[in-house]
This record gives C-alpha cells, sequence and structure tokens, in this order.
C-alpha cells in the first residue's frame, strides 16, 4: 500500500467495496460540504443542505428504479436485520398468515423474527437442494389468508439468486434485497415492500433503504415502539429522529454514480460480464473448480465454489491474499469460497481474478 489509490481486489461480502470515485468526491467534500464550512456530518439533520441530500436521494432511488408514483423510499436504521422484525410487527395481523420462502441463511433469520409476532408458513422450502437453487413461480403455496410473501431475492451465503419473482396477486411481496439491490433493473411494481441494508451494494454500513408501496402505510398497527413503524418515518420523510446522515450521503453518491454509468440495464450488463469471467473459469475447469449454486440460480453478486479438498481450499484462500486480493474466502458456516461482484466491484478485478484461479488451476491441477 504505497498511495492513496492503490486499492486491493475486494471482493468482501459486506461491507463490501465502494467505488473508488464516490470515495474520492466524499474526500474532496470530507471537511466543507457544500461550502457550509463543515463536514455533511457535523451539521444539522434539519438544515437545507441536509434536507436535499435526503430527498435527492429519495429521487434518485425511484428513477433508477424506474418508479414513478405510488411507492416511497424510506431511510432507517437497524440493518435489514431489524427489518426481519418491523415486517411482522407492521403487517402480520391476528387470524394471518405470513408467508415465507425457505432459501438460506438469510431467510431463516428472517422466519426467527417473524415466529415471534405470529404464525408463519413457508410458500417454499428449498432444504431439500441444500439451499443452492431459488424456488420457480410455479413453486409457490401461498396460504389463503396470507398476510405478505416474503423472499430473500439473492442468498449471499449460498450464493443463488431469483432470476424471476412470483406473482403473488393481492398478497404483498416483500423481498430483502440486501445483495442485489440495483444490481439489475427490476419490475418494482410486483413488490409491495423492498429493503436492503446499503453496506453490499448502496454505499456505506448505518443506512437501511425501504421501499414501501403507498397503500401498506394504511391501517398500520400504532401499539409497536415508534422507531419500528413505517408511518412514523413516511410521515416524517426519514428524519423523525437524527438519521445516519453520512451513510445517507454516501449513499447519495453512489446512486449518482450509479446514474452515470448509464443506470440499472448498463450496470446490470456489466455485472453479467464480471460475473462470467469466473463462472466460465469454474465451468471450463474440468472439475478443479465447482460451482455451488445451480446454474439457473447462480447469483450474479456472490460466486461460490468449491475445490476438491479442504486443503487446496485454504492454500487457494492463502494464495489469493498474497496475490492482493481480499474477501474469497466463504462464509465460515458454509466454508468454500466466494468472490462477491457487486456493483462496486470494477471488471478489472474480476479479470484479474479469473487469471489468478486459470494459474492457481496450473499450479495445483
Ligand atoms: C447482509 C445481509 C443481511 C443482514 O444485513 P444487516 O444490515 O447486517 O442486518 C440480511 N439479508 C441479506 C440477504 C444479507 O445479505
Amino acid at each position: 500500500m504505497t498511495n492513496q489509490t492503490h486499492r486491493a481486489y475486494n471482493f468482501n461480502a459486506g461491507p463490501a467495496g465502494l467505488p473508488l470515485a464516490v470515495l474520492e468526491k466524499a474526500q474532496a467534500e470530507f471537511t466543507n460540504f457544500q461550502n457550509a464550512g463543515m463536514s455533511v456530518m457535523e451539521m444539522s439533520h434539519r438544515s437545507a443542505i441536509y434536507e436535499q441530500v435526503n430527498n435527492e436521494c429519495e429521487q434518485l432511488l425511484m428513477e433508477l428504479l424506474g418508479v414513478e408514483k405510488g411507492y416511497q423510499a424510506l431511510f432507517v436504521q437497524g440493518g435489514a436485520s431489524t427489518q426481519f422484525a418491523m415486517v411482522p410487527m407492521n403487517f402480520l395481523r391476528p387470524g394471518k398468515v405470513a408467508n415465507y420462502v425457505m432459501t438460506g441463511a438469510w431467510a431463516e433469520k428472517a422466519i426467527q423474527e417473524a415466529r415471534l409476532f405470529g404464525d408463519v408458513a413457508l410458500a417454499a422450502d428449498l432444504v431439500a437442494d441444500n439451499y443452492m437453487r431459488m424456488p420457480k413461480p410455479t413453486e409457490f403455496n401461498i396460504s389463503e389468508n396470507a398476510a405478505y410473501v416474503h423472499i430473500t431475492s439473492n442468498e449471499t451465503i449460498s450464493g443463488a439468486q431469483f432470476k424471476e419473482f412470483p406473482d403473488t396477486g393481492n398478497v404483498p411481496l416483500i423481498a430483502d434485497m440486501s445483495s442485489d439491490i440495483l444490481s439489475k433493473p427490476i419490475d418494482v411494481s410486483k413488490f409491495g415492500l423492498i429493503y436492503a441494508g446499503a453496506q453490499k451494494n448502496l454505499g456505506p454500513s448505518g443506512v437501511t433503504v425501504v421501499i414501501i408501496r403507498d397503500d401498506l402505510l394504511e391501517d398500520l398497527p400504532k401499539n409497536i415502539p415508534t422507531m419500528l413503524r413505517y408511518g412514523i418515518h413516511s410521515k416524517n420523510k426519514s428524519l423523525y429522529n437524527t438519521p445516519p446522515s453520512f451513510s445517507v450521503y454516501m449513499v447519495n453518491l453512489v446512486l449518482k454514480w450509479l446514474k452515470e454509468q448509464g443506470g440499472l440495464a448498463a450496470v446490470n450488463q456489466r455485472n453479467e460480464q464480471k460475473a462470467h469471467l469466473i463462472y466460465d473459469v469454474i465451468d471450463n475447469s474440468g472439475g478443479f473448480y465447482n460451482g455451488c449454486a445451480h446454474v439457473d440460480s447462480r447469483s450474479l453478486m456472490n460466486i461460490t465454489f468449491r475445490l476438491q479438498s479442504e486443503e487446496l481450499e485454504k492454500a487457494f484462500a492463502k494464495a489469493s491474499e498474497q496475490a492482493g486480493f481480499v474477501g474469497l474466502k466463504g462464509h465460515r458456516s458454509v466454508g468454500g469460497l466466494r468472490a462477491s461482484t457487486y456493483n462496486a466491484v470494477p471488471l478489472e478485478a474480476c479479470q484479474a481474478l479469473r487469471d489468478f484461479m486459470l494459474d492457481f488451476q496450473k499450479q495445483n491441477g
């Protein structure tokens, strides 16, 4: 690390890399934001300057997602993990059942929280497939009295990603998109609510983005803690209490960067290109590398793979670190290897990883 712009090949799963241009922009205005004589961190969240950051953030998010009306964005705290509880607290009423799709570690955490508040039924359970694929829309079993259907669009640990979302009719579809939000265009109109912790694809940790359909804000229960009520955050435009202002500011910069990249269609194209560089090495390795997720559920964000032995995987992890790669060890609960190729990971990092993988196979195959 000899100079400031030396950047590691960062394949961390979360918190994850941010675009260099965003970090440099933040650095340039770090001590004097918009000539206020102070950092955005040091100013009142009731100031006109911060209000503009907050409002612009919502506008950019909607613009990138192609949403014109009917939804609003909220910026809240507590991570996606707090959404696991807020969703059932706000939407699971007596006499109703919450439908969850059991697709892996993150879905399971969401389910555990929902069970604290009411009845839960699994609309699909992928345990028999070891969570290595996502269910097709036809595999969903929705209860007659379903309050909502909850999915995890991308299972960050197993590396399985939904390619097609179900049509749940009048039952609101709720998605945890923490690890693939804004990685590709989606049809927001299929969803009642989308949430995502920012630290994978949107910015730094500290802020959680919630996109909620207007009608879901009606008739929400009032006997739950103030900070856990969507209605409060909506009514106060995400400024009920002191927001994580620096994180929101960083998300704002990331959204501007995404727009400069050509928006979600262009970003998706690049994400496909990046992921395919690595999946191609896996598929052409003659079994030296083995992809974990089923081919038709393979994540473009978290590429999971194994080698023939744990010893070889350890050697791979070690050699990759020596070569300047960061974050390639799989999640501690599943082992193996994982390359997280979120929006901010540059193509060159994926090309370097491809070359490293080819070379490692040559040396060890
Ligand atoms: C990382 C992650 C979470 C947890 O997010 P926190 O913000 O740390 O609570 C939840 N769901 C998915 C899919 C994730 O990848």
